[in-house]
């Protein structure tokens, strides 16, 4: 299996004892027992995992290895046994939150992106990428689906003058009043930097996004040990450095955080026109007031969220994105 050389330096380095504790503060007492780990990185037909503080090799068998990337993800908690000197995955524990995306080949099936994590941090940047609303909607509803805490990340923030800085932040302000924090955040300046970390301290937190927005080295900034390679051209101009697939550090102190691979398109897994409402809690108040309890807030006659809409008190942009979603599903 692949791993950097840094990884594993960073994994040695590591305070003693907080990979038990970790396993030790779930919920499931079955996590407890004495022969779980937890995935740290997902290969093909093999996964790592650390189980009692050591890092092991671990065969994924054959029936969850051909769903693998629908079954097992970095942060799951398994079972697992030795047999003749070779770690095999048993089982995989009940999650308690995760995060999931349709597989891009087959939409039918869920791919997932990572398990039992409270936070989930959304990267976005300004100008290379630019900012993209839409796709935070997505991200979004993905993330409270699963069980998991939201936070948008705006990263190169140092790009943007004052003014500039001011309205792009300010397309953000509807997630802040759905109490989202939303961070502007900067490598080069380290704006921002201490506000994520406050965030995902004690926490077990996936970076999840578009590839080149600087998550790779969001993580090398707040831990400077961890020196993961970031998506610059080499000045010979081969090869491109990225994260290929997902891996679970341990930050110490019980922190945890997911490097996951650039995320091109997300689509929405499992998720059905009536409980699309739930993911906007902004259309709860005004839903009251529409003449259909079971009111879509798309066609109907004498709908309040349309009516707010119109007066500018229902964000635009939000409403545009429930709108797609409504007809995509
Ligand atoms: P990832 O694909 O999301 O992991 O992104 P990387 O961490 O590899 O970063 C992609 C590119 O963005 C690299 O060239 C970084 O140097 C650059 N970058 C990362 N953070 C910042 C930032 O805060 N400001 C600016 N201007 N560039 C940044
Ligand atoms: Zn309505």
């Amino acid at each position: 299996m692949k791993r950097g050389k840094k990884e594993l330096r960073h994994q040695h380095e590591r305070p003693e004892g907080s990979w038990d504790e970790l396993l030790a503060s779930d919920a499931s007492a079955d996590a407890a027992r004495g022969d779980a780990a937890i995935v740290i990185y997902v290969g093909s037909a093999r996964c790592r995992a650390v189980y009692r503080e050591q890092e092991i090799d671990v065969v994924v068998p054959s029936g969850i290895a051909v769903k693998q990337k629908s079954l097992l993800a970095v942060g799951d908690r398994i079972v697992v046994a030795n047999e003749s000197g070779m770690w095999r995955l048993e089982s995989i524990l009940p999650r308690r939150t995760a995060l999931a995306r349709p597989d891009p080949l087959r939409p039918h099936m869920q791919r997932l992106i990572a398990a039992n994590i409270d936070v989930v941090v959304h990267v976005v940047s300004v100008k290379a990428p630019p900012l993209r609303p839409r796709l935070i909607d997505r991200y979004m509803i993905a993330i409270m689906r699963g069980g998991a805490k939201p936070v948008v990340c705006v990263n190169k923030i140092d790009l943007l003058e004052e003014e500039d800085r001011r309205e792009e932040l300010a397309r953000l302000d509807v997630y802040r009043a759905l109490d989202v924090p939303v961070i502007a955040c900067s490598t080069r300046t380290g704006e921002g930097l201490d506000t994520l970390r406050a965030e995902a301290e004690g926490k077990t937190t996936a970076l999840v996004g578009h590839s080149g927005v600087g998550k790779s080295s969001i993580l090398n900034a707040i831990d400077q040990r961890l020196q993961l390679a970031t998506n610059t051209l080499h000045r010979r101009g081969t090869g491109r450095h990225t994260t290929t697939a997902s891996t679970l550090y341990d930050f110490g102190g019980g922190t945890y955080l997911i490097d996951t691979p650039g995320i091109r398109e997300f689509g929405l897994w499992d998720l059905d026109r009536a409980s699309l409402r739930d993911y906007f809690p902004e259309f709860d108040e005004p839903a009251e007031y529409c003449r259909f309890t079971d009111c879509t807030h798309v066609h109907e006659p004498v709908c309040e969220v349309k009516e707010r809409l119109e007066r500018g008190e229902v964000n635009a942009a939000r409403y545009e994105t429930y709108l797609r979603l409504y007809e995509d599903l």
